[in-house]
């Protein structure tokens, strides 16, 4: 990767910044092996995503859908934040208002020391009852049921505490996440490619209310147009560099 040159603009921008919300895709999860849920997964390595992460699929198949997240539960729990997720979270003790945002459900934001932390797909970390909203430990649910979902003490079943096909993003962290990218004075885009809803609403806001927009992505973007920097390196090269230079500014 070259290195990164601000300009001075940038670079006083970045020095009297307030609030930062920092917005990821699954390109920060890259490097940590993370890329695809469709890679060697042996059994499940057929199987697609679309036709099992779906309220219908639960309802249909418990034990399938719940085999299927315990393996990837699995894969996750193997993963470890790489230097992006790192640097993410180094950056949050250097400004007031500091937010990550982010459409991966695999928890290394917040195993690599993030705190401030808006999980808009929530998260395959936890186990939530579908009937009562009681929530507990993935691990822990699937060590005690590995092969169907286990029962809450109310009766209702427990599923993956993430948003599935066809679900809404729960209301109120969707409505933070809009109310951060609306108010902050750098949005930094990293490993997302920006089509997908909300994605592109975040940073089409963000943008227009005047954010310094940084995207860090391998492959141009449709809003690559719109940034104020672009890094075109892999996350975990780009983001811990782009990081130094944050520091350096401060
Ligand atoms: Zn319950």
């Amino acid at each position: 990767m070259e290195p990164i040159e601000l300009t001075p603009e940038i670079r006083e921008r970045l020095r009297a910044a307030a609030r930062m919300v920092v917005f990821s895709g699954a390109g920060v999860s890259r490097e940590s092996g993370l890329n695809t849920f469709r890679g060697a997964g042996g059994l499940w390595e057929r199987m697609r995503p679309e036709e099992l992460a779906t309220p219908e699929a639960f309802r249909a198949d418990p034990a399938k859908v719940w085999q299927w997240y315990a393996w990837r539960y699995g894969t996750v729990a193997a993963a470890s934040p790489n230097p992006a997720h790192v640097a993410i979270a180094r950056l949050e003790s250097l400004f007031p208002s500091y937010i990550v945002v982010t459409q991966n459900v695999d928890g290394l934001h917040q195993r690599a020391g993030s705190r401030n932390l808006l999980e808009l797909h929530g998260t395959i970390t936890r186990a939530v009852c579908e009937r009562c909203g009681r929530g507990r430990e993935m691990g822990e649910a699937i060590a005690e049921s590995p092969e169907r979902p286990p029962l809450c003490v109310c009766g209702g079943r427990f599923r993956p505490a993430v948003v599935w096909f066809g679900e809404a993003l729960p209301e109120e962290v969707f409505a933070q996440a809009h109310e951060a990218a609306a108010t902050c004075d750098v949005f930094l885009s990293v490993g997302t490619s920006g089509t997908v809803w909300p994605a592109a609403g975040l940073i089409e806001l963000a943008h227009g209310a005047g954010a310094l927009f940084i995207e860090v992505n391998p492959e141009p973007t449709p809003f690559s147009r719109l940034a104020d920097l672009r890094l075109a390196g892999p996350a975990g090269e780009a983001v811990p560099a782009l990081a130094d230079e944050i520091e350096r500014s401060r």
